[in-house]
């Protein structure tokens, strides 16, 4: 029996909602966390029909990329396909949750997924997001200081990249004075103490620093720990938007678009001047992208395939790199693939479907 809740836990903790951009409504947006979860049906949009789609195959979960409710809802009378959705998922006890920017910018997310379907190699993002690491300095007697690492890297301290564990560490003398109040672990009341102390600093992402904290008490032996908790100006270079990498093998670009069609089931790609070398190194983002043109000329790419380009917008790219427009949901469908995936890594007691109906209200007339 697998609870709403369980799998929401489980999404944040790959992609935390804090991670969203400022302008999103990523999480639960209809439904009670509490309900038993009957089946889940993954789309990119929640429309009226993914609901009805729902309803019949038993689901009471819905997972959509993108949130049916962007803005504020003033009025629920059924006056657009908005209230519609939201109305009729309500009225049949249907919970949406919607995973957006969140999955966006995490570097298991979206547009990892899109190097993956075009095979590029060692894909790093494209524009890693700045105050999202804090740092925690503390001081702690030397023979406590394993124990204290240890905690500290269980609440998700100190991981780098591919490595776990890492501080620094330096050994010095603390100093204190217990008052006749005081319960000290080590020392007397008005007496000056002198210990061996360590110094530990680690970095974590800014959203664990409460569960960090709270480790760090847990953990201490002191009655009052000596600490301080920074923020840090560093990017994350795994969160953020974006995301660069390399073909295995350069290519011309009538090749590479022939490569980039099939590999992404493209009915048509919308594309500037290509180039006359070669294409290697290619910058991806599902969805709106143009944002970040900037970031894939400066990081020299050879072709940046995103959605939703003005336009005015192609202009930008002048001989500095190749805009590939594949279409927004084109280039976001196959997310649908990664919240299974995700999904699959930890539930197996309810069904999950890939919503058949397809939400792309753009057609192609060929
Ligand atoms: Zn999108």
């Amino acid at each position: 029996m697998t609870k709403i809740k369980e799998i929401i836990n489980h999404l944040e903790t790959i992609a935390p909602r804090s991670y969203q951009e400022s302008y999103d409504n990523s999480g639960l947006i209809t439904g009670n966390k509490k309900d038993v979860v009957t089946g889940a049906i993954i789309s990119l949009d929640c429309t009226e029909a993914v609901v009805k789609e729902a309803i019949e195959k038993d689901c009471n979960l819905i997972i959509s990329h993108h949130p049916i409710i962007f803005r504020g809802l003033k009025s629920l009378t059924g006056g657009n396909y908005i209230e519609r959705t939201v109305i009729k998922a309500i009225k049949h006890d249907i919970a949406i949750y919607a995973i957006h920017t969140n999955l966006d910018n995490i570097s298991q997310g979206v547009n990892r997924k899109i190097c993956e379907k075009i095979g590029l190699q060692k894909p790093r993002i494209l524009l890693p997001k700045a105050q999202t690491l804090n740092k925690l300095t503390v001081f702690v007697p030397t023979e406590n200081s394993d124990a204290l690492l240890n905690a500290l890297s269980e609440a998700g301290a100190g991981h780098i990249g591919n490595y776990t564990n890492c501080s620094f560490q330096v050994e010095g003398t603390g100093t204190f004075q217990p008052n006749e109040l005081a319960n000290p672990t080590i020392g007397e009341r008005g007496k000056l103490e002198k210990v061996k102390e360590r110094r530990i600093e680690v970095i974590f992402p800014a959203y664990l620093a409460n569960q960090i904290l709270a480790a760090m008490h847990q953990a201490h032996p002191y009655e009052e720990v000596a600490y301080y908790l920074h923020a840090l100006e560093n990017k994350n270079q795994e969160v953020g938007s974006g995301m660069i990498g390399s073909l295995s093998e350069a290519m011309p670009a009538e090749t590479f678009l022939a490569h980039l069609k099939e590999s992404m089931q493209l009915h048509c790609i919308r594309h500037t001047q290509p180039p006359k070398g070669k294409i290697q190194r290619v910058a991806v983002c599902g969805g709106a992208g143009s944002f970040l043109l900037p970031h894939a000329i400066r990081q020299q790419a050879d072709v940046f395939v995103a959605a939703d380009f003005k336009y005015h917008e192609f202009f930008d790219a002048e001989d500095h790199l190749m805009i590939a427009d594949i279409g927004h949901y084109e280039s976001e469908v196959y997310t649908k693939e990664l919240i299974m995936e995700l999904l699959s890594q930890k539930f197996v007691t309810f069904a999950v479907h890939l919503a058949k109906t397809n939400t792309n209200p753009v057609f192609y007339y060929k």
